[in-house]
């Protein structure tokens, strides 16, 4: 069961240090799961959609800009041959009936395309008013999340400071507690907490380990009583090693 020795008062230290080692693996655990990263991936994402959310409509507004010129390039086009036929007609210089006639209905149906053209250029700029909407949405949200994001980062590194210097706490304690720890003792319960989730030592209460919370059997127990007190014992159940102090229940 016991390979390495060391004294009763070396054997206590171990609390002190699985204490500090499970202080880091809690505030590691919390660095790493700060609800503000979740909100910064969230927000980050809703960043990327606004952006495409407003080339889009911008792409969309310049090709409405380019729709309407056109349309209006047209409606001004019809006008000037309106006007041009018009004034021939006003002019009383077209003699025959025929050409009149003839001019008459370029005329009407000249109107007829300007009508047309004209309720073209109401539709685009109806549908302009849409996309600029929707561009102005897209730019509002774009600078609330980019606000939002600001203060979560803010927020984030503040915690992240908070941690770090309770880490730095936590680890120059463990430091000057593993100083006072024999090398050999020390070694071995480095390797134990590197299989059992970052503690590598728990004390023996009342005949159970605090480290498995399992129950000693009494076998196991009567082995831990005849044992020597410099004898490194370790649980049966999860290796760890087992610290006796006044409340082992021995
Ligand atoms: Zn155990």
């Amino acid at each position: 069961m016991a390979f390495v020795k060391a004294s009763p008062d070396a054997q206590l230290r171990l609390l002190e240090l699985a204490e500090l080692d499970t202080e880091l693996s809690r505030l590691d655990h919390r660095r790493r799961t700060l609800p503000e990263i979740a909100e910064l991936e969230r927000l980050s994402a809703r960043a990327a959609q606004v952006r495409d959310a407003m080339t889009a409509a911008e792409t969309q507004l310049s090709d409405l800009d380019r729709e309407q010129a056109r349309a209006e390039r047209d409606v001004e086009q019809v006008r000037v041959r309106i006007d041009r036929d018009q004034d021939r007609l006003d002019g009383g210089k077209v003699a025959s009936a025929r050409d009149l006639e003839s001019l008459q209905s370029e005329v009407v149906s000249l109107k007829r395309r300007q009508s047309d053209l004209e309720e073209v250029v109401l539709e685009l700029m109806e549908r302009r008013e849409a996309a600029q909407t929707a561009r102005d949405t897209a730019a509002a949200e774009q600078a609330s999340v980019t606000q939002e994001s600001t203060a979560v980062t803010a927020r984030r590194d503040a915690a992240l400071s908070e941690i770090g210097e309770q880490a730095a706490k936590a680890g120059s304690a463990r430091a000057s507690v593993a100083a006072g720890v024999p090398g050999e003792l020390l070694a071995l319960y480095d390797k134990v907490r590197d299989t059992h989730a970052g503690v590598g030592a728990a004390m023996l209460r009342r005949g159970r380990c605090e480290g498995c919370h399992v129950s000693m059997s009494t076998v196991d127990l009567n082995a831990v009583r005849a044992a020597a007190a410099d004898e490194v014992v370790r649980c049966e159940e999860c290796r760890r090693i087992l610290v006796r102090t006044a409340e082992s229940g021995l």
